[in-house]
């Protein structure tokens, strides 16, 4: 079962506004906040996607993936995730509203 359909799974019952929070909190304490430019943040997110890619990079198209490369891509998913959460967070970006009106847009771009 995929843990979006998992009604227990902690994405079924987390927050983006919790999830915002443990990072800005972690950067708080850590006084990082100096570093946390949106250019520094914007680059973040494609060393941490680059990261994510390496992992792929000579497998074959029908490998199967050991558990892991499984956890190991996950935790580079979680960086991806944590600057953009932190780059949403520094630029005031609200993501639950960005997301659904770029949805929007993307259904009117390409129609089903
Ligand atoms: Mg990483």
């Amino acid at each position: 079962m995929h843990s979006i359909d998992n009604p227990n799974a902690p994405d079924a019952k987390t927050t983006i506004a919790e999830i915002k929070r443990w990072v800005d909190e972690f950067s708080t304490e850590r006084d990082w906040g100096k570093f946390h430019l949106p250019k520094n943040l914007a680059m973040s997110i494609a060393i941490e996607a680059a990261e994510i890619m390496e992992h792929f990079q000579w497998l074959e198209p029908d490998a199967t993936l050991s558990l892991e490369q499984r956890q190991q891509i996950g935790e580079e998913i979680a960086d991806v995730l944590s600057y953009v959460l932190r780059l949403a967070s520094v630029m005031g970006i609200d993501l639950a509203s960005t997301l659904e009106a770029k949805m929007v847009k993307n259904a009117q771009k390409y129609p089903v």
